[in-house]
């Protein structure tokens, strides 16, 4: 080709803002620009852009170049807002996609690519022209306005917005423009995040007789500065030689003026990881399922093929092993890898094992970092500073170059579909679409699949793989940790050091216990007698106890003994959960917080009962019953925060604690070789839910618990409480029988015709007046049918109109559809879906 760059002179952009007619399932809104002199050559696909948009500057990313543009007129791009590309083009085609697949705005799929703070935000400013005159002012808004601003001069959106309220000022703005009496003018605010320049300090004075140089200085610190700064030998922080001469900056400052020491600014990373101390390790021998699978997965990707695999191995079989084999794969040939984790807080393991291995290589990417933070490691990612990301769902979309490799640990798990704001994309689904995109493998791991994955393995589509044997590991670290934790019995005695194969174990034994048949033993107790034998034993031999419920709260509803009232949320149609420590009746859908009433607000009696069961309660028997264990309870009102959640698993996991009492995050990824016990207090918590999810949610939280027992050289078992022993998802969990389960359930997803056979769109609508939000309902219902029947489809294929589940939420109503459809996207976007309806694609839930 020639040696010119051909230089297009026309970039299509799409704002990152609602404009008009951004409604979902209309055409993306692409607008075009031309490309002025300056900016000739400088904009690529990806590229981030301020725009002239009507009044308005705004943000934009650009999407398209051409050499023509399909309309006469065009505004110039105004600005560069990032000497790089911020999308890789890759990205640009994953939002089009996502924007199709799930019937949100383009600009929003595009955002959600984007560290928070990279862009400013439009802001207006409004100020008076002129003196107000008598009459100006034709409203009591207007009056309003015209006196702030007299007062105060010209004042900004934000500032206005503490004063008077936003809608208010807003319309009476908009008048008092129309008649010239304000000006209104738009900007944009500087973007929050940029990269840190710290202040370095370096001695620069070769040649000098220090004690001379240093006369007449008289506090001792000189010295020590100056030994600091000539044994660096180059620039520093300065906040070093204050932490290590004990120093400030005055005193720095004084050495700079006698020209000793010079400042000067660095840029530097803020590092999430900084603190971290990997221990390197090296790859252990592969134990024969393992190897059985790497040899598919190897050489697949030696070939440069990429398809998708599930890899459906029971808990501790080994996975991780095998992503971290398959990341080394892809960055042997040059390539870089993405690695989910349902959630970052509660695997702090992976992260670990990954910096083990791969040390600096890995960055982490999450929400829970500071903006600087995460503004820096997407920087680092997209010069290619970083191979590999680990992260939640969010690091899927980051801007990582030759992208070899997708790994999705637990892809069962809920958390990764998003289901507010939109686009509520599933990250599996976007995963795999990436993927393809990029010409890379994608690798699915979970030990309860989901079905839906489960059956596009089965049925060809993608490459399933298995491993069915839990791995112990090698006698190496059956002797570490049998020395670490001290103990004198194993159940692998002897151990041979030189035995270098790994050793598998048993996955542990699961007790079910009918909750039924202990109250007819008359056992009121939370714990049937199984469990507490068990518990007595482990406590005694100072062995660990899990006790999950995946329910927060004392109680879960309260009750009026004398009129038979339930004490619901004034804004949401849900009972109150009682929440013993500080007696307070808490809703755990808008967070609504009372204090406990001494009396029924309806009739005014006093005998106010609690029933239901929470895992404050749980807690608290434990106390009860065995006051000398200590205990730890591991649930949102405990972690709410990172450093919440890595405390409350330091504690235990050193031993600090003996039983730990927590919901479904206590399920998710924890490798805790001491417990022995796991108690499941009530198996039934989703069972009853009016969801055609609830057995398999039910059957994966009981295999994902039953996990974390018997990990260990101890061995283990569960016992799992319910009043439903004969329940298809209790009894395959109990046997580890995920086949079993998977042939019962996908039997009953048939007949109904759910997914994986079909897929659903769940669509709600949500207003303050029950009447509305019906009207609204039926209204597009009536649209929806007669489309299917258009297309020669049952009407069946529409579920309802009817009151959500959650009927009432924070004083909105809520009435739902469900649509069944094998392209329910594309079928969508044929139909006019009306303002105000929010549609979620592939729901993980219908409540
Ligand atoms: P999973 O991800 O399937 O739950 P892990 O990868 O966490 O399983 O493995 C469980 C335990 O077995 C971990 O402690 C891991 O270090 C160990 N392990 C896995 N593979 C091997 C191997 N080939 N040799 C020795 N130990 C292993
Ligand atoms: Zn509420």
């Amino acid at each position: 080709m020639g040696s010119e760059p051909f230089v297009k002179s026309f970039v299509d952009v799409i704002v990152l803002s609602p404009v008009k007619s951004t409604v979902p399932g209309a055409a993306a809104q692409t607008f075009t620009y031309h490309v002025p002199d300056e900016l000739e050559g400088c904009l690529d696909v990806g590229a981030l852009v301020v725009v002239p948009f009507g009044s308005r500057r705004l943000y934009g990313v650009v999407v398209g170049l051409s050499d023509e543009s399909p309309v006469s007129e065009t505004r110039p791009v105004e600005s560069l807002a990032d000497d790089e590309p911020v999308l890789t083009p890759t990205q640009v085609a994953l939002a089009r996609w996502m924007s199709r697949e799930y019937l949100a705005p383009l600009w929003r799929c595009l955002a959600l690519m984007l560290p928070p703070g990279v862009t400013g935000r439009t802001d207006v400013q409004v100020e008076l022209t002129r003196e107000a005159e008598a009459g100006d002012a034709r409203t009591e808004a207007q009056e309003q306005l015209i006196t702030v601003l007299g007062a105060k001069g010209a004042l900004r959106g934000g500032q206005l917005n503490r004063l008077l309220p936003r809608k208010q000022w807003q319309r009476a703005a908009d008048q008092l423009a129309r008649r010239g009496v304000v000006v209104k003018s738009s900007f944009l605010t500087k973007p929050r995040v940029r990269p840190r320049q710290v202040r370095t300090v370096e001695w620069v004075a070769s040649d000098v007789d220090v004690d001379e140089a240093l006369d007449g200085l008289r506090s001792a610190c000189y010295p020590a500065i100056v030994e600091f700064l000539r044994a660096e030998g180059g620039p520093v922080d300065v906040a070093w030689a204050y932490a290590e001469a004990g120093c400030q900056r005055y005193h720095l400052d004084k050495l700079a003026e006698r020209g000793l020491v010079a400042f000067d600014t660095e840029e530097t990373w803020r590092d999430p990881l900084a603190d971290e101390t990997f221990v390197p390790d090296s790859p252990p021998p592969l134990t024969s399922d393992q190897q059985t699978v790497w040899d598919e997965i190897q050489s697949q990707i030696s070939n440069l093929k990429s398809p998708i695999f599930l890899l459906h191995g029971i808990t501790g079989s080994g996975k991780t092993e095998i992503y971290l084999r398959a990341v080394a794969e892809v960055l042997a040939q040059g390539k870089r890898a993405i690695v989910l984790v349902p959630e970052i807080s509660l695997t702090p393991q992976t992260v670990h094992r990954f910096g083990a291995r791969f040390g600096q290589r890995v960055a982490v990417f999450h929400s829970a970092l500071t903006e600087g933070q995460r503004y820096d490691v997407w920087r680092q990612i997209r010069a290619g500073l970083k191979d590999i990301v680990v992260g939640p769902r969010s690091a899927l979309f980051v801007p990582l170059p030759r992208l070899g490799l997708v790994v999705l640990d637990e892809e069962h798990d809920a958390s990764y579909k998003q289901e507010a704001p939109p686009p509520r994309y599933h990250a599996r689904d976007a995963a795999v679409e990436l993927a393809r995109l990029a010409g890379a493998p994608v690798i699915l791991g979970s030990a309860t699949p989901s079905l839906v994955s489960y059956v596009r393995a089965r049925r060809g589509e993608w490459t399933l793989l298995e491993m069915e044997r839990r791995v112990m590991g090698h006698a190496r670290r059956i002797a570490d940790l049998q020395a670490r934790y001290n103990l004198p019995r194993t159940r692998f005695i002897p151990v041979h050091e030189d035995a270098a194969e790994a050793r598998y174990i048993e996955l542990p034994p699961v007790q079910v216990v009918d909750l039924r048949a202990e109250l007819r033993a008359g056992n009121r107790s939370i714990f049937s007698r199984a469990l507490q034998g068990a518990m007595d034993e482990a406590l005694r031999r100072g062995e660990q106890v899990i006790l999950f419920l995946n329910r927060r709260g004392t109680a879960t509803f309260v009750l009026c003994r004398d009129c038979g009232h339930v004490i619901h949320c004034p804004r949401c149609e849900m009972p109150l959960t009682y929440h013993g420590p500080r007696a307070r009746l808490v809703c755990h859908h808008c967070d609504y917080r009372q204090p406990q009433p001494e009396r029924c607000p309806r009739c005014g009696g006093d005998r106010i009962r609690y029933f239901g069961l929470g895992t404050e309660r749980v807690e608290r028997e434990v106390h009860r019953r065995w006051p000398e264990a200590r205990t730890l309870r591991w649930d949102r009102d405990t972690a709410r925060n990172h450093a919440a959640h890595a405390a409350i698993l330091h504690l235990f996991s050193t031993g600090l604690a003996h039983v730990l009492v927590g919901t479904q995050m206590i399920a998710k990824g924890l490798d805790l070789p001491l417990v022995t016990v796991v108690g499941v207090i009530s198996a039934d918590t989703a069972l009853n839910l009016p969801d055609f999810r609830a057995g398999e949610r039910t059957f994966q939280l009981l295999a994902q618990v039953a996990g974390r027992a018997g990990r260990g050289l101890l061995g283990g078992r569960v016992i799992l409480q319910t009043y439903h022993p004969d329940h298809y998802a209790v009894v395959a969990a109990a046997d580890h029988d995920y086949a079993a389960f998977a042939a019962r359930e996908l039997a009953f997803r048939r007949e109904q015709g759910y997914p994986p056979y079909r897929r659903l769109v769940k669509l709600v609508y949500e207003d303050a007046s029950p009447s509305r939000a019906q009207a609204e309902a039926e209204a597009l219902a009536e649209i929806l049918r007669s489309a299917l029947t258009r297309r020669g489809l049952p009407a069946t294929d529409l579920i309802g109109p009817a009151p959500a589940f959650f009927a009432r939420l924070r004083d909105r109503y809520r009435w739902q559809l469900l649509l069944r459809h094998a392209e329910p996207a594309e079928f969508l976007r044929a139909v006019q879906i009306p303002a105000g309806w929010r549609v979620d694609v592939d729901p993980v839930g219908v409540l």
